[in-house]
């Protein structure tokens, strides 16, 4: 079977989409595809050749998304300007959006080309990839094809597109735009998005204001999930947070190597808006602005402001809830208290600037890696009391990776492959990262961090 599309999105407001076209491609090649996506969607890869996986042999008309979002703290209308939904393809009950970025302009494009390069394409295919291993909820990469277009950026490569799926692309900022737009559309488009993400809020008497409860969860999640493993997203512009919890949009992400609540790596980023240890602070920001879009649903139904606002002020306490267990995880420790415990080695991880994975790996395992901050006695104290309360090894193997994608690695995969056309290092670092909590006869250079000179230039671009 090839998809199956049923696309729901089309039947919402006319001002919310536009039927598109993905520009004609001369020769489309696949690199690379997704066997296990391809099985978890019960398609026939046969079915998905490069003609299909190009949107250039289509089963219906393509729509790009509208919205708006806060971009660096300015609110701004958007819309895909680079790719396109095919279809929702629905498989054993479950609804996928499956879009094409870097199909070609869209009336959403303003002076960009529509257009990506191979190796950013292919750089979102590894991160999203390593994130659902790492049990983070993400988009999911089916496809990267290449075409023959060259695309200019800082340096000119050939063109190439993806093939993203998610359960949608519905983010903070569809709702914004909705809300902007002064239409009585603001409540048929939410209990849309009840229907489909928050269908067990569908009882007789579900309001709005657990609708933003569900959502204000699943983001807490989410954004506990990345400083578990060191994920920094680099662009949390309220456009690129999905309404259900799914890490979307891998574009200046990279992983922390040595902690520093401060690591910024994109190049835009110049006041570390999306630093390491700000996407909370930024997530609370985030839903700040969604309960905002939600507003003109106070005055048709019993929702309030102040109920919102309620439930945003319980936001630190339910961060900290989900964080400290997570750390609890981390470490070892079962039993719910131990706070202090866990911010002293906080404060241990702050100062000592040692790598961020490989700390809780020593910990399970002392004498693993070879780097002087864990021979310290500060270090083995703090061990010492950690294995007087836990070291569960059962916890820590499931919550510390022993494989993150190494940003540095990962450069040197894109580079091989734009230079010498090989993929065989790019599919290496993803075979590591298919189990990456579990030790492979691989050698160790994959748990490697890079000199740390390489991480204080190492720079990631957005638009790429
Ligand atoms: P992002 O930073 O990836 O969230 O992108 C912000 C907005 O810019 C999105 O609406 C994108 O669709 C749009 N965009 C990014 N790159 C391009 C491009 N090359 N051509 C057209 N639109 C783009
Ligand atoms: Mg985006």
């Amino acid at each position: 079977m090839g998809f199956s599309f049923d696309t729901t999105y089309k039947q919402l407001d006319s001002t919310l989409y536009s039927r598109v076209t993905p520009e004609s491609i001369a020769n489309p090649e696949t690199l690379i595809l997704n066997d296990g996506l391809c099985a978890d969607l019960g398609v026939d890869t046969a079915k998905l050749d490069s003609e299909v996986l190009a949107g250039q042999d289509r089963l219906e008309e393509p729509i790009a998304q509208a919205y708006a979002g806060h971009q660096y703290g300015r609110f701004t209308v958007l819309g895909d300007g680079r790719a396109m939904i095919l279809g929702e393809h629905v498989h054993d009950g479950t609804r996928y959006d499956v879009q094409l970025k870097g199909s070609g302009r869209t009336p959403y494009s303003g002076r960009g080309d529509g257009n990506a390069t191979v190796s950013s394409m292919l750089r979102e295919y590894l991160y999203s990839y390593a994130m659902r291993n790492l049990n983070i909820k993400t988009s999911r990469s089916l496809a990267v094809v290449e075409t023959d277009d060259a695309v200019e950026r800082r340096r000119t490569e050939p063109g190439a597109l993806l093939v993203r799926v998610m359960n949608s692309h519905i983010r903070y900022g569809t709702f914004q735009y909705v809300a902007s737009q002064a239409s009585d559309e603001l409540r048929r488009f939410t209990d849309y998005v009840i229907d489909r993400h928050y269908p067990q809020l569908n009882a007789e008497d579900r309001t709005y204001l657990e609708f933003f409860d569900a959502v204000m969860q699943s983001s807490i999640e989410m954004v506990v999930d990345w400083l578990r493993v060191g994920f920094i997203h680099g662009v949390m512009n309220t456009d690129n947070m999905s309404i259900d919890g799914e890490t979307f949009d891998y574009g200046p992400c990279a992983f922390m190597n040595y902690y520093d609540e401060g690591t910024v790596f994109s190049s835009i980023d110049k006041h570390g808006r999306y630093a390491f240890g700000n996407q909370r602070p930024i997530l609370r920001w985030n839903l700040e602005r969604f309960a905002e879009a939600l507003q003109p649903l106070c005055t048709q139904s019993p929702l309030t402001y102040d109920e919102l606002e309620g439930k945003l002020d319980e936001f630190e306490d339910r961060f900290d809830a989900q964080y400290y267990t997570m750390m609890r995880r981390k470490l070892g420790i079962d039993s719910d208290g131990e706070k202090e415990l866990v911010d002293e080695f906080l404060k241990w991880l702050r100062k000592s600037n040692a790598d961020y994975t490989n700390t809780f790996l020593e910990l399970e395992t002392p004498g693993t890696f070879d780097d002087p901050a864990f021979a310290t006695a500060e270090f083995e104290r703090l061990r010492n009391e950690l294995a007087a309360v836990g070291l569960d090894e059962g916890s820590m193997q499931e919550a510390n990776p022993r494989y993150i994608p190494r940003n540095y690695l990962v450069e040197e995969a894109l580079d091989e492959y734009l230079e010498t056309g090989d993929l065989s290092k790019f599919e290496r670092l993803l075979a590591v990262l298919e189990n990456p909590y579990t030790s492979k006869d691989m050698g160790s250079q994959f748990q490697q961090p890079p000199p740390r000179e390489f991480d204080a230039e190492y720079t990631t671009y957005c638009n790429t």
